[in-house]
């Protein structure tokens, strides 16, 4: 067999990929991976794959021996060079599908350039192996052309990104990864100063920052494919580190950015075959979440919340009385045609799943063709309020209406839940639909009940809407943002603001959130202070990029799209990511190990020695 040995005899001169009937006759030099093998006695087909596709090789004891010879001890994934005649493949045989299903070589020489050991799982069942597996053995599964796929869409996604933007006037900047703490409110990675003993260096959660800067600097229009690391508890759709469109614009209001914003998503939607037709849809917060209870709606159903407070007012059912009269919302869903089909343990079953989201309960009324089913309804409400509910709701005969009656936050988070579950349940999801929306009118800021203070809804540099200015000491809670949100099926793929760009209302919104001036001035008072330096008006967006690739591509993982991504607790199984370091290095970085038994007295040392 030779083991391995760089070929010089063979140079590939074709892909897999580029091989059709066009090229039968034709000598092509092929390099790649056996992917399979098939000995069916004599004769041996062997499937070779590179970067671009499959072709079937052909080897005959009776025509091409000395292949055949080579073919004999292959095994999959030896990566062999081959060169031989481009035939069509007999007349029944062709696959259909790949145009190269439609050839064959026989191959006149096969050069082995390198052999593989067992796999440690086979590349075809990838998809049923656990992940983990796939991540150790990362560089075997983006062999397999599902994920190789991902990785080929992605680098067009950016591509297309690159040239769109740049006919746009931006220009792309690379911003620091190693920097001081940025404004995104999540927890921060920390690198240690080894030359400044104590300090410490913060990982950008975006460069928000920078690209605010950049525009004071006089940079136009920005832009960046940028890395953004964030400490969080990771989800199937979230990474330590991802990677943002990031863009900035000076001299520009919100239309302009979502003018921009649906350009780049139009040509990266256009990578996975998708038209779409700006503008897209805008609906605001507050409508957002009164009508689908989500400020991330998805739009391929519709379902949206009809409101009841009104009558539940009026009537005499104290359940629904209470609640309206302190302040709550009775809302329910109307799923029109189902009164009949609709069973009793059904309606059980979404009664308990209400609860099981913090639900009071589940009210329910079914106009079938011979009256009303309800959960008791008629027994509280009189004919006049269960009609006027039924105006209210635009139901008729044949309609359920299902109700809830809570706290309006309540309200909007349980019945925004429960639509989405009934949304799948019926199978009222129109998966071929691609509903681009924006949301906009973002409050500015939201009370957290933790901090028990005001915090940022976006981030502490967005501007408040002009005619809302006023309420920044007075009524904080209701000044709504010049903040958007781009939304795709129901998933959050972008968002940005106009920024705030003078030192006076900065100032303002920094107090609004109880930042004083001095924590604001250790934080960002290079910001503040290059505000005061002739700062244009500038707003932004952000686009991750691996959700947007990862729902393009069709993946319910965000890991799918990246490369070398992380597992759940933040590891990395390949390089085995994050590792101990040694004691060298730590002493280096005067930084010891509060883990480590010995620390303590190394610890004091080391304190010693800074101070
Ligand atoms: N930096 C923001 C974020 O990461 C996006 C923006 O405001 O442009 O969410």
């Amino acid at each position: 067999m030779g083991g391995s040995r760089v070929s010089l005899k063979l140079r590939r001169d074709h892909r897999c990929g580029q091989l059709g009937l066009d090229k039968v006759g034709q000598t092509v030099c092929l390099a790649g991976w056996v992917n399979v093998v098939r000995d069916l006695g004599g004769l041996i087909f062997v499937e070779l794959r590179d970067s671009t596709g499959k072709v079937q090789l052909a080897a005959d004891p009776n025509k091409n021996k000395e292949v055949h010879d080579v073919f004999v001890n292959l095994k999959n994934e030896y990566v062999i060079a081959v060169s031989g005649v481009v035939t069509a493949r007999p007349e029944g045989t062709s696959k259909d599908g790949a145009q190269t299903g439609a050839i064959e070589l026989y191959p006149t020489v096969c050069e082995v350039l390198n052999t593989a050991k067992p796999l440690p799982f086979q590349l075809d069942q990838g998809e049923k192996v656990d992940e983990a597996l796939r991540l150790k053995y990362r560089y075997l599964d983006l062999r397999r052309p599902e994920m190789s796929g991902n990785l080929i869409m992605r680098h067009r996604i950016t591509q297309a990104v690159r040239r769109y933007l740049d006919t746009e006037g931006f220009i792309e900047v690379e911003t620091p990864i190693l920097c001081k703490a940025t404004p995104e409110g999540a927890r921060d990675f920390l690198v240690p100063s080894r030359l400044n003993p104590g300090s410490w260096y913060a990982l950008p959660q975006s460069p928000q920052l920078f690209k605010q800067t950049l525009m004071i600097s006089g940079v136009d229009r920005y832009y960046q494919v940028a890395r953004c690391f964030r400490d969080e508890d990771l989800r199937a759709d979230r990474q330590p580190e991802f990677t943002q469109i990031d863009m900035e614009f000076s001299f520009v209001d919100e239309e302009e950015v979502m003018r921009v914003t649906e350009g780049v998503l139009v040509d990266s939607f256009a990578c996975a075959g998708i038209e779409l037709k700006p503008p897209f849809r805008r609906l605001s917060y507050a409508d957002a979440m009164g009508l689908y209870g989500s400020d991330k709606p998805d739009l391929r159903f519709d379902l949206a919340f009809k409101e009841f407070t009104s009558v539940a007012k009026a009537c005499s059912f104290k359940v629904f009385k209470d609640t309206a009269e302190s302040g709550g919302q009775v809302k329910g869903i109307v799923l029109p045609g189902l009164a009949e089909s609709v069973s009793r343990k059904m309606l059980d079953t979404w009664g308990d799943y209400v609860k099981s989201v913090g639900g009071k309960g589940l009210a329910y009324m079914c106009f079938g063709k011979d009256g009303m089913r309800s959960s008791g309804l008629d027994k509280h409400l009189s004919p006049e309020e269960i009609e006027a509910i039924k105006k209210l709701a635009g139901a008729g005969v044949g309609d359920v209406i299902l109700i809830v009656a809570d706290k309006p936050k309540n309200v909007a988070n349980v019945l925004g839940r429960f639509r989405l579950k009934l949304g799948e349940e019926l199978g009222l999801i129109d998966e071929t639909r691609h509903e681009l929306l924006w949301v906009v009118d973002f409050p500015l800021f939201e009370y957290d009940e933790e901090e028990g203070r005001l915090m940022a809804v976006h981030h502490p540099f967005t501007s408040p809407r002009v005619e809302d200015m006023d309420k920044l000491e007075s009524d904080a809670e209701n000044v709504r943002a010049r903040a958007y949100d781009i939304v795709y099926n129901g998933c959050e793929i972008g968002g940005g603001s106009i920024r705030i760009h003078n030192q006076e209302m900065q100032s303002r919104a920094f107090s609004a959130i109880g930042l004083t001036r001095e924590t604001a001035q250790e934080k960002f008072g290079f910001l503040l202070e290059a505000l005061e330096s002739g700062a244009p008006p500038h707003g932004g967006i952000a686009l991750g990029l691996d959700r947007m690739v990862m729902l393009l591509c069709g993946c319910k993982s965000i890991r799918d799209v990246i490369a070398f991504p992380k597992t759940q607790s933040g590891a990395c199984p390949m390089t085995s990511a994050p590792s101990a370091a040694s004691s060298e290095q730590l002493d280096e970085l005067k930084v010891y190990n509060k883990l480590d038994k010995a620390a303590g007295a190394k610890g004091e040392k080391v304190a010693e020695k800074i101070s």
